[in-house]
């Protein structure tokens, strides 16, 4: 089976591997002129360490990795109003940056597979009959594959042939800035985690290995507002709790990145015949709940058992969907919902905010809600898909 990945993204890579690992025959095709290795932080919770262990990946992913043992909802002075413990699960939780996760990744694949300069601009299938897939890349070259798998990202160009609509991502509010600070704070390296609340501003602060620290600040304002440096930012959170300061102040400007927090809702169509989205391209979401890498190696694990069950690869697309998109979807609108309370002015946030909600109530939210995001099994739940459902040649 000759398969296509479109997009060498995180979700591209995985699925790449794990469709390597059932002696599939994959190609990743990539439409910037090199695998950039850049980015800030990411956080990876067991239900994503989980199924990086069953593609063989956990370890090779930990090396460089902070493991994380508490996150902690502080008010902006760094008085504490919730928190929850990681433990209990067969995996750790890890932060890392993106350039060390995509670079453990790349190790993994054989670079002859991997096509740069490669942008699609279009999905087509050969003919009604013969069903296989063909990928327009930007130049005019035409290849035809047997499956065709869309990892490219926000703005997918396979999910407007999956879809068949071309839909704007939605703003939701508020800006995100990141940067990584080298900086070498104990109760960082600890494995703590801390997101400080404001009025519609957050501020969070998690080690990623190697003595430094990620970091995100988030602000209300309109899509179109002017961009604003380190000056700016480090004017803005000013006073809040040590060491916001100076990890702003670490960080050189350059390497401060702001993105507007977008998703779209959730798509109930991920498959269409021989191609079929992964990642952000069938679930972008925001990121409140740090979910968005997770589910793309859930879902990496997930399609490539689906295609190891003998029969047509329309059929195995057709259970990945039916399979993973209830579970994207609500973690989609968890994650929007969420963003939506903590940047929130209004009275909900303030109960939080204020010790007027009881802080073991609190807690207790957020450890429930992790425990249902965390405990779930991508490879078991589709062994049991493979297993189990109707499954037509
Ligand atoms: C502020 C922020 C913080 C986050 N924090 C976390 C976190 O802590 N934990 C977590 O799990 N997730 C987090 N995420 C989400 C995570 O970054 C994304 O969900 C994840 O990177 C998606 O991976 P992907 O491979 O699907 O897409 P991408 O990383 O977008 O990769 C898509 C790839 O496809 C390529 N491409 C695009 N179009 C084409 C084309 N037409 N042809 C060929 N190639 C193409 C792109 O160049 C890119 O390389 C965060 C996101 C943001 C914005």
């Amino acid at each position: 089976m000759k398969v296509a990945v479109i997009g060498g993204g995180i979700a591209g890579f995985c699925a790449a591997i794990a469709l390597g690992r059932i002696g599939v025959d994959v190609d990743i095709f990539e439409r910037s002129s090199s695998i950039r290795e850049i980015g800030t932080g990411l956080s990876l919770w067991p239900n994503a360490t989980c199924a990086l262990r069953e593609l063989g990946l956990l370890d090779s992913c930990s090396r460089a990795a902070s493991r994380v043992k508490k996150l902690r909802l502080w008010d902006r002075d760094g008085r504490e109003w919730a928190s929850v413990g990681i433990f209990g699960q067969a995996t750790p939780a890890l932060c890392l940056g993106r350039p060390a996760l995509l670079s453990a990744l790349l190790s993994a694949v054989d670079p002859k597979r991997v096509h740069v300069n490669q942008g699609c601009e279009d999905v087509s299938l050969e003919s009604e009959d013969s069903r296989k897939p063909r990928v327009h890349f930007k130049g005019g070259r035409t290849l035809t594959f047997d499956a065709v798998i869309g990892a490219d990202g926000l703005s997918s160009v396979v999910r407007r042939f999956v879809t068949g609509r071309v839909e704007r991502p939605v703003y939701r509010g508020y800006h995100i800035w990141r940067g990584v600070a080298e900086a070498l704070l104990p109760f960082y390296a600890e494995g703590n985690i801390t997101e400080a609340w404001g009025k519609g501003e957050r501020f969070g602060i998690m080690p990623i290995g190697d003595g430094k620290v990620c970091w995100y600040a988030t602000r209300n304002q309109p899509e179109t507002a002017s961009p604003q440096g380190k000056a700016e930012i480090l004017e803005h959170f000013r006073g809040w709790h040590p060491p916001i300061a100076e990890v702003i102040a670490a960080t050189p400007d350059s390497a401060i990145v702001r993105t507007p927090a977008l998703d779209r809702p959730p798509a109930w169509i991920w498959a269409r015949g021989p191609v079929v989205l992964i990642g952000d391209a069938a679930h972008p979401m925001t990121p409140n709940l740090g979910q968005g890498t997770c589910q793309a190696i859930e879902d990496a694990l997930a399609l490539s058992l689906l295609l190891s069950r003998r029969g047509s690869i329309e059929t195995a697309f057709h259970h990945f969907e039916k399979l993973r998109r209830v579970r994207a979807a609500a973690i989609v609108v968890g994650a929007r919902w969420i963003g939506g309370f903590a940047q929130s002015q209004g009275w909900a946030t303030r109960l939080t905010r204020n010790g007027r909600l009881p802080r073991s109530f609190l807690s207790g939210a957020l450890e429930g809600t992790f425990h249902a995001l965390h405990g779930y099994r991508a490879g078991s739940t589709a062994r049991a898909e493979r297993a189990l459902y109707k499954w037509p040649a």
